[in-house]
């Protein structure tokens, strides 16, 4: 069973790639979703291989990012970070009632500073131990971008 966290993940997810086109080769409906328990990607460009993180955040899309958002594991990320790796993100706000507003921060605008490990879960936790990360979206080189759904720009174009 999935809990509601995990179904608004999925959502977020789908979304980012049913309605954009790959960050890196600009391809249509090239994004598929790597597997659920994949660390640090969610999704990967079939044409380039790109790969991009997609964080969905329940909120009206009319608010906005907020300042802060909730990451996954920290140990992954960390690596990640130490390698100068950094992965795509998309920031999906969405309360389920709106049309979501879809952010992109490109690797080439993330800092480690972005990246903060959070207190060890509680020994009363399910997985005691476990350290996640927040974003904090104020350390990023630059804010992220509000994005134009694809069908969008075709109607404008048209
Ligand atoms: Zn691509």
């Amino acid at each position: 069973m999935r809990t509601i966290r995990q179904t608004l993940g999925d959502y977020g997810e789908r979304y980012v790639a049913d309605h954009f086109s790959c960050y890196v080769c600009n391809a249509k409906n090239s994004y598929e979703l790597l597997p659920v328990n994949s660390t640090s990607a969610d999704l990967k460009c079939v044409a380039c291989r790109a790969l991009a993180q997609v964080k969905t955040i329940r909120r009206s899309a009319a608010r906005g990012l907020p300042p802060k958002v909730i990451g996954s594991a920290w140990n992954p990320q960390k690596l990640l970070i130490e390698k100068g790796c950094f992965v795509c993100l998309y920031f999906v706000v969405t309360d389920m009632s709106d049309q979501p507003a879809v952010y992109i921060c490109r690797p080439e605008y993330q800092s480690a500073e972005m990246f903060l490990p959070r207190k060890p879960l509680s020994d009363k936790a399910k997985t005691p131990g476990w350290i996640g990360y927040m974003i904090v979206i104020g350390n990023a080189l630059e804010q992220p971008a509000l994005l134009t759904r694809d069908e969008i720009m075709v109607l404008r174009q048209e």
